[in-house]
C-alpha cells in the first residue's frame, strides 16, 4: 500500500512522555489524599468546608459497592446511587437489589446485602501525628458520622447516647479541635470506633492548609443509570477492564464478604 497521498500526523514522543509522566504523578497524588485509620488512637484535625457556599465539612455520598461474582470479597467498583443522589427517579442497583430479595434465595439475599446502597462521608483533615502529608480526605460510614455530629451538636435526647457538652464547629480554622478517633478492629463486624477530642480547642498549625482543601465532590464521579446497567452486566464502559459482573438473579452461593465497611476507600 502506497502512503504517498495518506495524509497523516507525526507521533511526538515528547509530549507522549510528558502524558505519562503526568499519569505516574496523578495515581500517586489520588493514593497520598486519603487518610487510613490505623488501628489504635489517630489524631485529625477536620479543616473547614471547602468552598464558601457549602455548609459542611462533611460531604455524604451514597455508593453501591458493585462487586465480581468471581471476586466477591473484593473491593467493588463504587458507583454513586442516582436515586439517593437526587440525580435520577430511579436507580437500577437499588432495583437490582430489590428483585434479589425478593426472590428469597439466599444466594440472591447475599448478593442484594452486598449491593445495597452505603453511606460514605468525606471530609478534609490532616493527620496531626503526620502533618507532613498536608491536607488529605478521610473517608467513613454512618458510624463514625453520627459520633462526629453528636460531639459538635450534643446527643440527641431519646437516643440514650451518653450526652457530652457540644463542642460545636470542630472544622473551624481558629476555634475548632483535634480528633482522636480510637480503631479497635479493621473487618466490618469486629471495627468500632470511639471519639474523643483534645482538652481545648486550637488554632490551626499551618493557615496554608486552607489553601490545599480538596473539593470533595469530584472524589466520585456521577454515572448515570445507562453505564451502572453495563457494570452490572459486567462491562465497565468507562475503563473498559475488569468485568464486574455479579451473576444472575437466582445463581449459585458465593463465598461470604467479609467486607471492611468503614474503611472501603477506593483508589
Ligand atoms: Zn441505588
Amino acid at each position: 500500500m502506497s502512503t504517498a497521498l495518506a495524509k497523516y500526523g507525526t507521533t511526538d514522543l515528547g509530549a507522549l512522555r510528558a502524558a505519562q509522566m503526568q499519569l505516574v504523578e496523578d495515581s500517586a497524588s489520588s493514593r497520598a489524599q486519603f487518610m487510613k485509620l490505623v488501628e489504635g488512637a489517630n489524631q485529625v484535625r477536620i479543616l473547614p468546608p471547602w468552598d464558601p457556599k457549602m455548609r459542611s465539612p462533611f460531604y455524604e455520598l451514597w455508593l453501591h459497592y458493585i462487586r465480581s461474582s468471581a471476586d466477591p470479597q473484593g473491593k467493588g467498583k463504587p458507583v454513586a446511587c442516582p436515586l439517593k443522589m437526587r440525580k435520577s427517579k430511579t436507580c437500577v442497583a437499588c432495583a437490582d437489589v430489590r428483585r434479589r430479595f425478593d426472590t428469597g434465595s439466599p444466594a440472591d439475599e447475599q448478593v442484594a446485602k452486598a449491593l445495597r446502597s452505603t453511606r460514605r462521608v468525606y471530609a478534609n483533615v490532616v493527620n496531626m501525628l503526620d502533618p507532613s502529608k498536608g491536607v488529605q480526605v478521610l473517608d467513613f460510614g454512618t458510624m463514625l458520622y453520627e459520633k462526629f455530629l453528636n460531639r459538635m451538636l450534643g446527643a440527641p435526647s431519646d437516643t440514650g447516647v451518653p450526652d457530652v457538652a457540644a463542642l460545636g464547629d470542630i472544622s473551624h480554622p481558629e476555634l475548632g479541635y483535634t480528633m482522636v478517633i480510637d480503631r479497635k478492629g479493621t473487618k466490618q463486624f469486629d471495627t468500632k470506633y470511639e471519639l474523643r477530642a483534645a482538652r481545648s480547642p486550637s488554632p490551626i498549625a499551618d493557615p496554608a492548609w486552607l489553601t490545599q482543601l480538596h473539593d470533595l465532590s469530584t472524589i466520585v464521579a456521577y454515572r448515570d443509570n445507562d453505564y451502572i446497567r453495563a457494570v452490572l452486566a459486567g462491562e465497565d464502559p468507562v475503563d473498559g477492564e475488569a468485568v464486574f459482573s455479579i451473576g444472575p438473579v437466582g445463581g449459585a452461593v458465593p463465598p461470604p464478604a467479609d467486607r471492611d465497611f468503614e474503611d472501603a476507600t477506593f483508589e
